[in-house]
């Protein structure tokens, strides 16, 4: 017996919107011990597009690979070249489709090169025949897996279909874990249909980022991705959105006028008693009453259904005069203090 197969397993996180891929050996006894570096956590946005990217690249993918199941019987050093390019394909690749595929199927690929060998030199055209077709069988799968739009329906809207599929589930627990991953089969179907019903039951959907452009899964009408970048520019549009429809709503405009007002009177107060803390906060002291009427006269007008005009003019200039009033008052008061002083 050689080494074990490789195996990938997979866990669908969908509070951290990330799915979990181990790659792994198919022997129970190496899974309670997995390194941290065969773990990868890939968020739900990157599966999506890398299975988008794989997907609207297949034909390369597709051509490359049977040039090299073409090759497996043929001459050795012409197998090897073509080799050495698919290699080169999955080493390029940031994509984690084709660097998963691109692995299995060169071991399956190698493993049944070596038979060939081996079945050559016998002249054992049945064993030959055996291997060459199952290279082709496992490579005919994934195409068509891949080229099954079905698979690939994130909303759920297509037709209903049912089957029965065969996978296996295993589970690492102990040590405060209790983790249940699912054995992926070699095309990935299981795991197709696992994450895009994850998709449809957190009810996201494929959306475009507003900012980057990128495509995305969100929930409907959403209009930004997660990325950090993205974030913020939305978080100041909405701030600017929401400054835009303050001053247009009719029951903000006296508030917001009698607010600057407040300001520009502690300015100039401010300058009147040389920064003096004591006068300026004891002007400042009233703000809240002075807010507190505009604020009650307008919840009334809120409370009858009467949109804000005329009458709430007119109590704005009289809060407004009370305030000019307390304004003086108050550097009078501080004037007296400085005569004092001399
Ligand atoms: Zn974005
Ligand atoms: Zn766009």
């Amino acid at each position: 017996m050689g080494k074990d197969k490789k195996i990938l397993l997979y866990r669908i996180d969908e509070q951290a919107k990330g799915v979990i891929f181990v790659v792994t050996e198919d022997n129970e006894s190496v899974w309670g011990k997995i390194s941290e570096d065969a773990y990868s956590i890939v968020s739900f946005d990157d599966v999506f597009r890398d299975i988008t990217e794989f997907r609207n690249n297949f034909l390369d993918y597709e051509q490359l690979t049977d040039e090299l199941i073409g090759a497996i019987n043929g001459r050795g050093a012409v197998f090897r070249e073509i080799l050495e390019r698919f290699d080169d394909n999955r080493l390029n690749s940031f994509n984690f489709f084709t660097r998963y595929y691109s692995d299995t199927l060169r071991d399956v690929f190698t493993e049944a090169r070596a038979d060939i060998d081996k079945a050559g030199a016998f002249f054992n055209t049945r064993a030959l025949k055996k291997s060459t077709e199952y290279v082709n069988e496992v490579f005919n799968h994934i195409r068509e897996v891949m080229r099954d739009d079905w698979n690939f329906d994130f909303n759920s809207e297509s037709d209903m279909k049912a089957f029965r599929l065969s996978f296996d589930k295993i589970i690492i627990r102990g040590n405060d874990r209790n983790d249940i991953y699912t054995v992926a089969d070699t095309a990935l179907v299981t795991f197709f249909y696992d994450f895009s019903f994850a998709i449809h039951k957190m009810k996201l959907y494929v959306c475009d980022c507003k900012y980057c452009h990128k495509r995305y899964l969100g929930s409907r009408n959403s209009v930004c991705c997660d990325s950090k970048e993205c974030q913020s520019l939305y978080q100041r549009d909405m701030k600017n959105e929401k400054r835009r429809t303050k001053a247009k709503d009719p029951y903000e405009i006296h508030k917001t006028k009698l607010t600057t007002y407040l300001s520009q009177h502690t300015s100039a107060l401010k300058a009147t008693v040389q920064e003096d803390m004591k006068y300026v906060n004891k002007f400042k002291a009233r703000n809240s009453e002075f807010k507190q009427r505009m604020q009650d006269e307008i919840e009334r007008c809120r409370a009858e259904n009467i949109i804000p005009g005329d009458e709430q003019d007119k109590l704005l200039q009289k809060i407004e005069a009370e305030i000019v009033v307390y304004q003086s008052q108050i550097e009078d008061e501080w004037r007296v203090a400085q005569g004092k002083k001399k």
